[in-house]
């Protein structure tokens, strides 16, 4: 039958019996070792008082659920001043006292629910054939200790969103290992201050800029150094051109409005528009007669409302001219008094405006109209000019109106009217040109490369501030031989506002700036570990505590 060291059973027990079933494999054991050690004293005790039955769950086999029948025995304890007189033996390795479980299947459970949580470890579980509850597996990664931490020396701490905007979390991260340390439920200076101060042996602190984080840095650690996240500083860096950018946008629009216009024809606003697209080919259209449009019943049922009301104030002011009173008018024509001196305070019927009635003076050249549109000629200028050589006599707003009824008739979108002469696109944002700016130069498309160049030539001005931010960047990236002084001395007489203050920001927090250029250090590894934080909330649906969500980013595989 099933040797034993497939079944991996405990230490000194041997196979009574086992029974399979389709769903199940049941396997009896008994211990067979002539003595059992007292959990208190440690004596070893012979005297066997009684037995039970231990019932424990285990891994499964071959698709089948395991569960043990272990006949275990009760010892009196040797030792008259123990005060433990009787026990149960134990299984060392194999099942902790009073468990249900063998250690290998509650292991098993806390990598599930420590991946998965607690739903969808629980489905998996039960295709595993080790059926468990969602809650079982919580409860599993909540007792699980935390690994113990090997020495730490270079720490990077950064923010995550329990709720964006509202309410955040800090993880600390080893970065010479790139493991999660710890998380903290907030982000104050003093929490992190603490947690800092009972870890001495840190020697260096990598952080984002906040003034939170540089505070607990220098509280709880003043014997590490502080490196400021390189990715937030070229951040910084960015903003602040972006700002330049903004100050300059006049100059900037028109530079590459003339780098967007192609060459050739002038595309100037003011100048006759060509006909080159005209199909001029295509014979211009008859003298259309005017054909009548059918009105739509809606239309009609609003113009003999509108003839009803004419006949009734014709009827009161008839009326009145009898030298009828208005009491008799109103009972007659079975209206209101007020309505009948209203009419008669008006000399004509009041005009009733029908929306939609007005005929165009277009619509005899409506099929000639819908025939260009299907050929995909929807210039309106060239169409206005061809019309009124036909002797229309309406204005070009009216065929533009009028061309784009049709469109919309016809299913098109209406915003590309002038085909034939596309707008110009509207020039990139200041924010828009920061963020190509702040791309490696390498990486940059030769389109957008080309704008940077065009920006440059604006002003001398510009062009100064530019190198001056790309000095910086260079210094970030490492790309550079300049020094973080030098630079600083360049940047605090900026005349550009705003990299003058960018300066001054980098001032204040010279030290772990420069650190940030010299070492190797940067907050990456910990912005990774923020996104896998992100997808286990968000595995939880949000609804996992503190605790458990710790539990689950320190522990998950
Ligand atoms: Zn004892």
């Amino acid at each position: 039958m099933l040797p034993l060291e497939l079944l991996g059973a405990p230490e000194g027990s041997c196979l009574v019996h086992a029974c399979l079933d389709v769903e199940q494999l049941t396997v009896h054991l008994a211990i067979t070792a002539p003595t059992a050690a007292c959990p208190v004293c440690g004596s070893d005790a012979r005297r066997v008082r009684s037995r039970y039955t231990r019932r424990l769950e285990d891994l499964p086999c071959l698709g089948r659920r395991v569960r043990l029948r272990i006949a275990v025995r009760r010892f009196v304890c040797p030792r008259s001043d123990c005060p433990r007189r009787i026990f149960a033996e134990r299984l060392p390795g194999f099942a902790a006292p009073r468990t249900r479980t063998t250690d290998r299947l509650r292991q098993t459970q806390t990598d599930i629910g420590s991946s998965l949580g607690g739903e969808a470890g629980s489905r998996l579980a039960t295709r595993l054939a080790i059926p468990t509850s969602p809650d079982t597996l919580l409860r599993r990664v909540k007792q699980l200790k935390d690994k113990p931490a090997g020495p730490l020396r270079v720490v990077g701490i950064d923010d995550w969103a329990w709720r964006k905007g509202q309410c955040y979390g800090t993880i600390v991260v080893d970065l010479e290992r790139s493991d999660v340390i710890d998380l903290l439920p907030d982000r104050d200076a003093d929490t992190v201050a603490v947690w800092l101060k009972a870890h001495p042996g840190v020697e260096m602190v990598s952080r984002d800029r906040s003034a939170a984080y540089a505070q607990a840095a220098t509280e709880g650690a003043p014997q590490a150094g502080q490196v400021a996240d390189r990715w937030h500083l070229l951040k910084n860096l960015r903003e602040a051109v972006e700002h330049v950018l903004e100050r300059h946008s006049a100059a900037i629009n028109a530079a590459l409005k003339a780098l967007e216009a192609p060459p050739g024809p002038d595309r100037d606003a003011t100048a006759p528009q060509t006909d080159a697209a005209v199909p001029t080919a295509e014979p211009l259209p008859p003298e259309p007669p005017v054909e009548p449009v059918p009105e739509s019943p809606r239309l009609q049922a609003k113009r003999a409302k509108r003839r009803q009301l004419a006949e009734r104030f014709d009827r009161v002011h008839e009326l009145h001219k009898r030298g009828y009173p208005a009491a008799r008018i109103a009972r007659e024509l079975g209206l209101s008094r007020r309505s009948v001196f209203r009419y008669l305070q008006r000399e004509t019927c009041p005009a009733w405006h029908l929306r939609g009635s007005q005929r165009s003076r277009l619509d005899g050249y409506r099929e000639w109209i819908d025939a260009r549109i299907a050929e995909g000629f929807i210039n309106v200028a060239a169409l206005h000019r061809q019309l009124t050589e036909r002797g229309f006599k309406g204005s070009y707003g009216g065929v533009y109106a009028f061309v784009r009824k049709r469109l919309g008739a016809a299913g098109k979108k209406r915003e590309r009217l002038n085909a034939a002469t596309p707008p110009v696109p509207r020039p990139p944002s200041a924010r828009q040109l920061s963020f190509e700016w702040v791309r490696r130069p390498e990486k940059r498309k030769p389109p957008e490369q080309a704008r940077l160049d065009a920006i440059r030539g604006c002003s001398v001005e510009l062009a100064e501030t530019l190198d001056l931010a790309d000095g910086f960047a260079n210094l970030i990236r490492k790309q550079s031989t300049g020094t973080l002084s030098a630079w600083l001395t360049r940047g605090e007489v900026s005349p550009d506002p705003a990299l003058r203050r960018f300066a001054e920001g980098i001032r204040s927090d010279e030290a772990s700036v420069q650190a940030a250029v010299a070492q190797k250090w940067s907050n990456g590894p910990v912005e990774g570990h923020v996104n896998r934080l992100k997808t286990i909330k968000r595995q939880m649906y949000g609804r996992a505590g503190f605790v458990l969500l710790r539990a689950r980013v320190l522990n998950a595989a």
